[in-house]
């Protein structure tokens, strides 16, 4: 038997279809890898431990996901947890206490929620705006450990110049731990790996299981040490994904590459037609020339993702009467689904955060992520949104 494991194929759709989930690797042969709901597994002999013992260490179908997650990323390992947030957890628990972690202002609600738990456990962290990269290394601590950011940022889609990150911080301490949270960009637009830097984290609940119907995480690294580390925390910690979700994020993944040339099709569509609009006051996307960073995204990603940020000519009132008045985009939260939805932060996440105005989040800004539906009947209901916001 010819053992594909890590074997590269030519193209992200073949890696995508096949990483992990050789048939010869099942009992029966499956060609769809089978969801294996034992927690537990037979020794043939008390001293010779099986490939997998216990469920929590290790499962076969947890096992092919991570393979095939982590050749998605082109590295070597990955780690899947049970959330995005219990992955990024994971990375934050290879600190001691006395470490400090310098981490982008544009990071996921959340990330910064766990730094701010973990100061109690004697981590220390600083937010900056990576955008401004040549002030970056005055940021930079003796004891700085860890540095994190993601790229489109979130909720404001800026970028970041990962080469160029990578570069000043390694130039300061080669030890660094560089992480990219790559949730937004997701590996068919965006390696950061192949940048230099040592840890990718995602929330795997958005594009990669793309159907809304999952929540997990992943942590994926070329090094050997830290992916002990970090098989080790998972086991210890033990938030680990259900067989049955495992099996759904892999179903998922096996369509990637289509859904996101999808998706940014669509949103670039929808990026041109609303900044056409008179009751649009800036639209941020990536793939638009008019965005900020337009030609560092161009050169680190190959797309991108179907979000979009909107500033509308109105007031809060305006804003919400034109998200309510949508009715092919749901207005939830979360995002990379195949469906459209749209979400107002200002009311739906930062009306009694103080930080929100800083960070350039105001009361007319919406929203999109943008799904694979039809894009002329996403146009439709965005034409008749505007006409309502007003009346
Ligand atoms: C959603 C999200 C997370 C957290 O993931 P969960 O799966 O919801 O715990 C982390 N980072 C980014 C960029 C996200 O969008």
């Amino acid at each position: 038997m010819i053992s594909k494991e890590h074997e590269p194929f030519i193209g992200f759709g073949t890696t995508a279809v096949h990483a992990g989930q050789e048939s010869e690797k099942w009992d029966s042969n499956q060609v769809v890898a089978p969801i294996s709901l034992s927690t537990t597994f037979k020794w043939e002999k008390p001293g010779e431990m099986p490939e997998h013992g216990y469920a929590r260490t290790s499962n076969p179908t947890r096992a092919s996901l991570q393979q095939c997650i982590a050749a998605l990323e082109g590295a070597k390992h990955a780690t899947a947890f049970s959330s995005g947030s219990a992955a990024s957890v994971a990375v934050f628990e290879l600190l001691k206490s006395g470490d400090h972690v310098l981490i982008d202002q544009g990071v996921f609600w959340g990330t910064t929620k766990i730094l701010s738990h973990l100061e109690s456990h004697g981590i220390t962290f600083t937010t900056f705006d990576f955008t401004k990269q040549d002030e970056i290394k005055n940021e930079l601590q003796k004891n700085t450990k860890l540095v994190w950011f993601e790229t489109p940022s979130n909720p404001l889609l800026r970028v970041i110049d990962i080469k160029r990150v990578v570069e000043i911080v390694k130039n300061y301490n080669s030890h660094i731990l560089l992480t990219v949270d790559n949730t937004f960009a997701t590996p068919y637009f965006q390696k950061p790996i192949d940048f230099g830097v040592n840890i990718v984290v995602h929330s795997m609940s958005k594009y990669i299981s793309g159907h809304s119907d999952v929540i997990m995480g992943a942590v994926i690294t070329n090094c050997d040490q830290i992916n002990n580390d970090l098989k080790r925390i998972q086991n210890v910690t033990g938030a680990v994904p259900s067989p049955f979700d495992c099996w759904l994020a892999l179903r998922g993944a096996k369509t990637l590459h289509l859904r996101m040339e999808k998706h940014y099709e669509n949103a670039l569509n929808i990026a041109k037609f609303l900044e056409k609009q008179e009751l649009v006051e800036k639209v941020i996307f990536p793939g638009l020339p008019s965005h900020p960073q337009y030609e560092i995204h161009q050169k680190q990603s190959s797309g991108s993702p179907g979000l979009i940020t909107v500033f509308l000519k109105g007031n809060v009132d305006e804003a919400s009467r034109f998200v309510h008045s949508l009715k092919l985009f749901t207005c939830a939260a979360s995002l990379g689904g195949v469906e459209s939805l749209v979400s107002h932060p200002w009311l739906m996440s930062f009306k009694d955060n103080m930080d929100g105005e800083k960070l350039g989040i105001r009361p007319n800004m919406i929203w999109f992520s943008v799904g694979i539906e039809d894009v002329r009947d996403l146009v439709v209901d965005l034409e008749r949104a505007l006409k309502m916001m007003q009346s």
